[in-house]
């Protein structure tokens, strides 16, 4: 079995994404780029469970090329974000409860902190809504992430990140779940201050060098 180290991190960052209550259950799914196109967890299986032979390995065109599991309608999404942005080298698919309340609502999350700017994006912002599985949730996704985010909310329901490395998909995954919440405590004292144009300026170009690598 080939990518022994690779199925590994991807066993360990579905375990991190359950135990960081980023989803429940077997909800959501993590995957890492690999020179044949993917590794990816197995749908319907518990986090703890998922053993490195589990791991799914399937080309960008949906076929899977190892491993006897069924992979996830979802798979979609995380294929959409390879193709799209050729940087990204870990892609995480959760749903967490203060990002999807978000995702529900259709309501954008702003960058409106100023780490949130550097490693987050612009904003994170709803995809249009197709239903789960379809060839459109990945389409819509994507156009939601754009070139200056890295995460969006899939509509009613949840989120998808994004970044380098799954260590960076994860930072942003907890960085919007956390802001998501800081947001909501925000508007009940009246809303964010706006950050000053300059500020502004200086996190898009430190995004971009990031993302950059
Ligand atoms: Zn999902």
């Amino acid at each position: 079995m080939n990518y022994q180290a690779e199925r590994e991190e991807v066993c360990a960052y579905g375990r991190e994404m359950l135990d960081s209550n980023l989803t429940i259950h077997t909800s959501g799914n993590v995957s890492r780029r690999v020179p044949e196109g993917m590794l990816i967890t197995p749908s319907n299986t518990p986090y703890h469970d998922i053993k490195p032979e589990d791991v799914l390995m399937m080309d960008l065109d949906g076929n899977v090329l190892e491993g006897e599991a069924n992979p996830s309608v979802e798979h979609k999404v995380h294929i959409a974000c390879y193709k799209f942005r050729e940087e990204v080298q870990g892609v995480i698919h959760s749903h967490p409860q203060l990002g999807t309340a978000f995702a529900a609502a259709r309501v954008p999350l702003p960058g409106f902190l100023d780490e949130f700017g550097v490693f987050v994006g612009e904003e994170v912002r709803v995809a249009d809504y197709a239903m789960s599985g379809t060839p459109d949730v990945a389409e819509n996704l994507v156009k939601a992430l754009g070139e200056d985010s890295n995460a969006a909310f899939l509509a009613s329901h949840g989120m998808v990140t994004v970044g380098r490395t799954l260590f960076d998909a994860m930072r942003v995954a907890k960085m919007v779940e956390r802001a998501a919440g800081t947001y909501l405590w925000t508007m009940a004292l009246g809303g964010p201050a706006d950050l000053p144009e300059d500020a502004r300026q200086f996190f898009r170009q430190a995004f971009q060098i990031f993302r950059a690598g």
